[in-house]
């Protein structure tokens, strides 16, 4: 094998690898994102969990500290649209597709919290 052919071999598994380590990487955050749930707390307890990954346009009712809180999914995203809350902050906030970004609306004690969910496996 001269230097030539040797040094095409290691670009190619090099290569090869980058590829790898790239798909597996794109997998496991399409799987992630894939498995969302939202859990609504009222008051620390979980009053619903909701199946984000099925995308589905969706009404909950919950009932808050001060009233209902009405609650909708659609296309992986969750939102409160209507609260009895003075500041209207949790409304504002609007469509939530994220892990990282909690609906809270503390007038009501009720939290939306979108987390990978449990039974979540990785399949290699
Ligand atoms: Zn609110």
């Amino acid at each position: 094998m001269d230097k030539k052919t040797l040094r095409n071999d290691l670009i190619l598994i090099g290569s090869l690898l980058l590829v790898a380590v790239i798909s597996l990487i794109f997998v496991l955050t399409l799987k992630t994102k894939k498995n969302l749930q939202a859990k609504v707390y009222v008051q620390n307890n979980v009053v619903e969990v909701i199946d984000l990954s099925k995308k589905e346009e969706k009404d909950y009712y919950v009932n808050g500290l001060h009233g209902v809180v009405h609650i909708h999914t659609k296309n992986g995203g969750i939102a409160i649209v209507e609260s009895g809350c003075p500041h209207q902050d949790c409304v504002n906030m609007g469509y939530v597709y994220e892990t990282n970004r909690p609906i809270i609306c503390a007038y009501n004690a009720v939290y939306i919290i979108i987390e990978g969910k449990a039974n979540y496996d990785v399949e290699i």
